[in-house]
């Protein structure tokens, strides 16, 4: 008997019955079988001991596959276990996962703080250096329970997850073995870099009903240099840190009271307004109309989408009962927005039609997922829904992603586009979705010279281009998005009457550019380290008089820049301290005004660059920050 299984190149592959992937990676080639570390079976990182089934899809993983990477910190997160076993032999091990910056383990019975950090890491570097073979044994049921009498978490995951079969699989290096499915490199000495990086907290199984556990977070690497580029990132991204960045310059908080709720402080709304103000300039360009709807509807209206199908049974949507009618609060905008093109007739004159929206939703958001401004609960969105004919796909979708290039461009990031296919919770005919999907395609080639495509990640109605930005520091992140969507219109009944005096639906596109202020700012922090353009600055300018004799220069000086955010430093402070002051909050330029420039009528004018030079008269200061300002310049250029 033999079963057959497809290669990623779409070929198939016989084998035995009962074949590993290991004996599949033998079939194909003896060297293949050696190098084999893993595989991936319909999508999911197995062992290479994982038996095969009929039809599997199989991609076989080396130490030059991506996944390596994963199989390694899995590797290293057991490492860790060792080396902690080795001097807390009471610690109780439960989860130990590998992570997209790395790994952790959770685990149980000890308390450690930074030192003890220090030396479980010298251990596990030692265990690393000892190179020990990692091996897979399988075992009894019984002799597992025996393993861990002494250790409820991992009997609780042989209970439940390693259910079903007798033969229990646990992996061994030297004197320590761990219940696991793998997979793991083949020893310890694999790993090149190794670190531990932070204590933290973290609930068995993610309940918070559940016992608080200890969680060690390290990472790990094929080689020591990608390690040092990697801590290296991660003190710049500290340095960049949006929440602390917020904080110190008074931008926004999230308090206790409101998880992932962020406030915005008088600064942080000054930035939300000139974000805003820029949109709607965008907008207008692309000739939407604004209005406003509201967060709380009764949850028939997403019935009628499909909205609440596709959002309520994640628990994603907030929503409960009152006067025996359910009610929610909106988690997109497009129902809203459908329910405005729907009160009045509509004519293929008018298409398309577009109205945009800075547009308050409401996402239930795990607690464990939130993170400053990057994932909230309450964000605004400035979202928009272009209603259209079929003939005006192609031009409306190039328009957006036109429009979305240039304004990128005056934040200084690099786009990026992805078309995200079909997904399996999709709704509407096949044959929409490759309608739509090819209109998406066209727009892009026409437009781009290249872009990615990740499959199945497309929403309910349609398939989504994906704006990703790449930031100052070379990371990446998903930001606005252009949507096409046929179901929509179908499921609420949308309709315009056509040349031919019929009823047709229209097309929808969803779509975002900065996706949600609360993110596009928690990045845009980030990407400046606070360091915003003038247009975006809080405080443009701030003047320091030399002494107090000098505040009265320092009062006309401000009139004179009326139009811009001009403070005075009034506090009695030395000049030197004034500036560093300055320095410290990030302000592009100072003025600073002594005896000198008050009989003179002059300015000094230094920046945050610390460029500095005197002798300016403030009208020309004055044209300078208007121009500024205007073109959007990233840096102050005053003084060159
Ligand atoms: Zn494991
Ligand atoms: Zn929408």
């Amino acid at each position: 008997m033999s079963i057959q299984v497809e290669l990623p190149d779409g070929s198939k592959l016989e084998v035995g019955e009962n074949a590993t992937v290991e004996d599949a990676a033998y079939e194909i080639g003896e060297g293949l079988g050696n190098d084999t570390v893993a595989g991936v079976v319909n999508g999911d990182l197995v062992a290479k001991e994982h038996v095969l089934s009929q039809d599997d899809q199989l991609v076989i993983v080396t130490d030059q596959s991506e996944e390596y990477l994963e199989v390694l910190r899995h590797s290293a997160a057991h490492v860790f276990a060792q080396a902690l076993k080795r001097k807390f032999p009471d610690a109780k091990l439960t989860i130990g996962p590998w992570t997209s910056e790395g790994f952790y383990y959770d685990i149980a019975n000890v308390e450690l703080d930074q030192e003890d950090l220090e030396e479980i890491e010298e251990e596990a570097h030692n265990i690393i250096e000892e190179d020990l073979d990692i091996e897979r044994k399988e075992v009894s049921r019984e002799d597992a329970e025996e393993f861990y009498e002494d250790n409820r978490f991992k009997q609780e995951i042989l209970d439940q997850e390693a259910a079903g079969g007798d033969k229990i699989s646990f992996y061994e290096q030297g004197e320590f073995r761990d219940l696991c499915k793998g997979p793991h490199v083949e020893s310890t000495g694999e790993i090149g870099g190794f670190k531990l990086l932070e204590i933290a907290g973290a609930y068995w199984r993610g309940d918070e009903e559940n016992e608080m556990l200890t969680r060690v977070y390290g990472t790990a690497f094929p080689t020591e240099e990608e390690l040092e580029e990697f801590l290296e990132q991660r003190r710049e991204a500290e340095k960049r840190d949006h929440r602390r960045i917020g904080e110190e310059m008074n931008l926004f908080s999230i308090p206790d009271f409101a998880p992932g709720g962020p406030h915005y402080h008088r600064a942080g709304m000054v930035i939300r307004r000139e974000l805003e103000e820029y949109i709607r300039g965008k907008n207008e360009e692309l000739g939407y109309e604004e209005v406003w709807t509201p967060e709380l509807n009764k949850a028939e209206l997403w019935k009628k989408t499909g909205h609440y199908e596709a959002f309520k049974e994640d628990g994603e949507m907030f929503a409960w009962e009152q006067d025996d009618t359910e009610y929610g609060l909106k988690p997109m905008n497009c129902a809203n927005h459908s329910h405005i093109f729907h009160s009045d007739k509509r004519s293929y004159r008018e298409l398309p039609i577009k109205l945009s929206e800075f547009g308050t939703v409401n996402r239930n958001e795990q607690s464990g997922e939130l993170s400053g401004l990057l994932r909230v609960r309450t964000m605004t969105q400035d979202d928009g829904h272009a209603y259209i004919r079929k003939d005006q796909i192609g031009e409306e979708v190039r328009k957006h992603l036109e429009i979305i290039i240039e304004m990128y461009e005056d934040f200084g990031f690099e786009v990026n586009f992805i078309l995200e296919t079909k997904p399996e919770k999709a709704q509407g005919p096949d044959e929409l979705w490759e309608e739509a999907e090819n209109a998406l395609k066209n727009a892009l080639d026409e437009t781009v010279d290249v872009y990615e495509v990740k499959p199945e990640e497309g929403a309910f109605y349609g398939p989504k281009i994906g704006v990703e930005v790449e930031d100052a520091i070379g990371r990446e992140w998903q930001l606005g998005t252009v949507q096409l969507d046929f179901v929509i219109p179908r499921n609420y009944g949308l309709k315009y009457v056509g040349k031919d005096n019929r009823e047709h639906y229209p097309v929808m596109i969803h779509r975002a550019i900065l996706g949600s202020i609360e993110r596009f700012m928690g990045v845009m922090i980030e990407h400046f380290a606070g360091n915003f353009p003038l247009w975006l600055a809080p405080e443009q300018v701030r003047i320091l008089p030399v002494s107090d004799e000098n505040l009265d220069y320092a009062r006309e000086l401000k009139e004179e820049l009326g139009n811009f955010r001009v403070e005075i430093e009034d506090r009695s402070w030395t000049v030197g301290k004034k500036i560093q002051a300055a320095h410290d909050d990030r302000v592009p330029y100072m003025i600073i005004v002594g005896d000198d420039e008050a009989s003179e009528g002059t300015i000094s004018v230094r920046d945050r660059e610390e460029n500095e030079d005197r002798g300016f008269t403030v009208e020309e200061f004055r044209e300078h920050l208007k121009e500024e300002v205007a073109e959007k310049r990233l840096e102050p250029d005053f003084l060159g």
